[in-house]
């Protein structure tokens, strides 16, 4: 039984329909795309024709929702300091919860946000999850899926405990989850090489989250050593977690049932990353 879902952040240039698309044409089992243009405010609405086609290419390809991981806009800022930069922002993230809802989808990955050095990393967590109730209370289905953060610049979100903060604060935990980016965790300071600090990382991962608030996973090398706070992602071996880190994750069953995404930064690659992942994880 295969129980591994492994693809790539694809494009979805010429609409979402075309997702599905590049992703099997990499030999992907699972994907993530952005849902509108990730640096943009404002897009055109989906129309019934990209939603109708999109469905059919994830039906005939194999992809089912459990495995799609949809982005949201780097511009938004859930833990906005500001009263225009925040609403600005949960009117952009509730736009991309509906999206997620027209096509179908059950998972939304977001970066929490920034305190812009105006308040205090707890206020701007506490933030965020306001911010995540209010799109919770007016969409259905759509799980809000927080990653966990390089810690560059005033991002919060890079410490495990940042993440059960914000779960803590979120009504409906049924529909609260959170992606790990590996190249993410390893700035952050969490070593995920060395044999005591794979299983500590995540060990403290789940005291503190827990297992069951895993959503997806972000598997990306990392060109900045433990603890940098860089966010600066490698392909698979080029980087300091070596290719011995993510061998280990495929052979972990604590990462069954869940889209594992390459965000590495040369999609020439992707058809041969996906092989050997695959072939890691014994699929
Ligand atoms: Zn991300
Ligand atoms: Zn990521």
């Amino acid at each position: 039984m295969t129980k591994k879902f492994i693809g790539a952040h694809v494009s979805a240039a010429g609409g979402v329909e075309n997702a599905p698309v590049n992703a099997a044409e990499i030999g992907a089992t699972a994907f993530a795309l952005f849902t509108k243009n990730q640096r943009q405010w404002k897009s055109k609405p989906l129309t019934e024709e990209n939603i109708s086609k999109f469905k059919k290419n994830c039906k005939e390809l194999g992809f089912s929702p459990r495995y799609i991981l949809p982005h949201d806009s780097y511009l938004i800022n859930l833990g906005h300091p500001e009263k225009a930069g925040i609403e600005k922002s949960r009117e952009a993230f509730l736009d991309e919860m509906q999206r997620c809802e027209q096509l179908g989808l059950e998972l939304l990955n977001f970066h929490p946000g920034s305190h812009l050095k105006k308040i205090s990393e707890d206020e701007c967590l506490q933030r965020v999850a306001e911010s995540v109730n209010i799109a919770l209370d007016k969409t259905k289905g759509v799980t809000a899926v927080i990653e966990n953060t390089a810690g560059q610049g005033s991002n919060v979100g890079y410490r495990f405990e940042h993440l059960a903060r914000i779960i803590e604060l979120v009504d409906d935990k049924s529909r609260v989850g959170v992606c790990i980016d590996t190249c993410h965790g390893w700035a952050g300071g969490y070593d995920f090489l060395s044999d005591n600090g794979y299983e500590e990382s995540w060990t403290t991962f789940d005291e503190l989250v827990g297992l069951k608030y895993l959503k997806g996973l972000h598997l990306n090398d990392a060109k900045k050593d433990v603890g940098s706070k860089v966010d600066r992602h490698a392909s698979l071996g080029d980087g300091y977690m070596t290719k011995k880190t993510f061998e280990r994750m495929m052979k972990d069953d604590r990462f069954n049932e869940l889209p594992i995404i390459l965000e590495t930064p040369d999609p020439e690659r992707w058809p041969d990353e996906i092989k050997w992942l695959r072939e890691e994880a014994g699929i």
